[in-house]
C-alpha cells in the first residue's frame, strides 16, 4: 500500500509539463416544476429526500413551478409551505448556492422568500456561465407564444401596480383569486392544441438572439428532452426539464458533458460538441 501523499500524486498529469486535476469537478443541478403543495405529499417526499440527498454538487438551479401557487411570501405559513423553505435553507446553510426562478404558477416570489431561504431570486431570462459557457435559462412559458391567452395573462400579472395591488389584498381574497385563475388555466389546458402549449421555434431562436449562448434550458412544458438543430452555420441545443408528478427530474451540467434524468431514463449532451 502506498501512503496517502504518494497516492495523491497519481491524481495529477505531469505529460504536459503542467500540474492538471483530473478529480471530477462538482455539477450544478437544474431542476423545475415541482409544483409543490401539500395537497401532494408524495411529490414533497421526493422534493426532501432529492435536496437531503445532495452531495458535492456545485449549486442547484429552480427554474420555475417550485410551487403549485404562491400567494405571495408572507402567505408561505398559511399555504403550508414552510417545511419546503427549511430545507432549502438547510441546503444554503450547508454552503450550496440555490438560485430561483420564479415560473408562472409562483411567479410571486420575492424576496421575503430568498432571504427566508438564503437563495438568490433569478430573474426570468438569465444567462448563466457554467464552466466558462453561457447558457440561456428561462421558465418557459415566454417562449410558448402560440399560446395567445397565456401570453396576456404573462402581460397583466408582470405589471407591477397589479401586483402590488393583489399583494394588499387578505390572502383569504388572493386565495379566492388564484383558485378561479387555475381553474381556468385547467380548463384551458384540457381543450387547447398540444402545440399550442409547446414553444414556438421562433421565439427560442429570439430569446436565443440577444445573448452569446448556444444553448438554453428551461421547463414548464413538462416535455423533458434535448433538442438541436443549425441556424446559420451555428449549432444550438435546447434542452428541457421534466416535472415532478411521477418522480424527480433533474440536469446536471459537469464540466464537458449535460445529463438530463427524468422517469429513470437519462439523456446526454456532449457540450464540447455545442
Ligand atoms: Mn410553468
Amino acid at each position: 500500500m502506498l501512503p496517502n501523499h504518494m497516492k495523491r500524486k497519481k491524481r495529477f498529469s505531469t505529460g504536459t509539463g503542467k500540474f492538471r486535476l483530473t478529480a471530477k469537478t462538482a455539477p450544478a443541478i437544474l431542476i423545475s416544476d415541482l409544483h409543490l403543495t401539500p395537497e401532494s405529499p408524495e411529490t414533497l417526499t421526493y422534493f426532501h429526500s432529492f435536496l437531503r440527498s445532495l452531495e458535492n454538487i456545485d449549486s442547484l438551479y429552480v427554474l420555475g413551478d417550485l410551487f403549485e401557487y404562491w400567494l405571495g411570501d408572507d402567505a408561505s405559513e398559511t399555504l403550508g409551505h414552510s417545511p419546503v423553505q427549511d430545507t432549502l435553507r438547510d441546503l444554503t446553510n450547508g454552503g450550496t448556492p440555490v438560485r430561483v426562478m420564479p415560473g408562472n404558477r409562483d411567479f410571486l416570489l420575492g424576496q421575503e422568500f430568498a432571504y427566508r431561504t438564503r437563495s438568490t431570486i433569478l430573474k426570468d431570462a438569465t444567462v448563466q456561465s457554467f464552466f466558462g459557457r453561457q447558457v440561456l435559462l428561462l421558465h418557459g412559458d415566454s417562449l410558448c407564444t402560440d399560446d395567445e391567452a397565456h401570453q396576456k395573462f404573462r402581460f397583466i400579472v408582470d405589471q407591477p401596480e397589479w401586483r402590488s395591488a393583489f399583494l394588499d389584498k387578505p390572502i383569504s381574497e388572493r386565495d379566492d383569486i388564484g383558485r378561479v385563475i387555475r381553474f381556468r388555466s385547467n380548463i384551458e389546458k384540457r381543450y387547447k392544441a398540444s402545440q399550442i402549449m409547446d414553444v414556438n421555434q421562433y421565439a427560442v431562436d429570439a430569446a436565443l438572439k440577444t445573448t452569446e449562448a448556444r444553448l438554453l434550458i428551461h421547463g414548464h412544458t413538462h416535455r423533458p428532452g434535448i433538442h438541436q438543430w443549425i441556424l446559420n452555420g451555428r449549432t444550438y441545443s435546447r434542452v428541457v426539464l421534466g416535472d415532478w408528478s411521477v418522480g424527480p427530474s433533474w440536469i446536471e451540467i459537469h464540466e464537458n458533458d449535460l445529463q438530463l434524468h427524468y422517469q429513470g431514463i437519462v439523456e446526454r449532451l456532449d457540450l464540447n460538441q455545442i
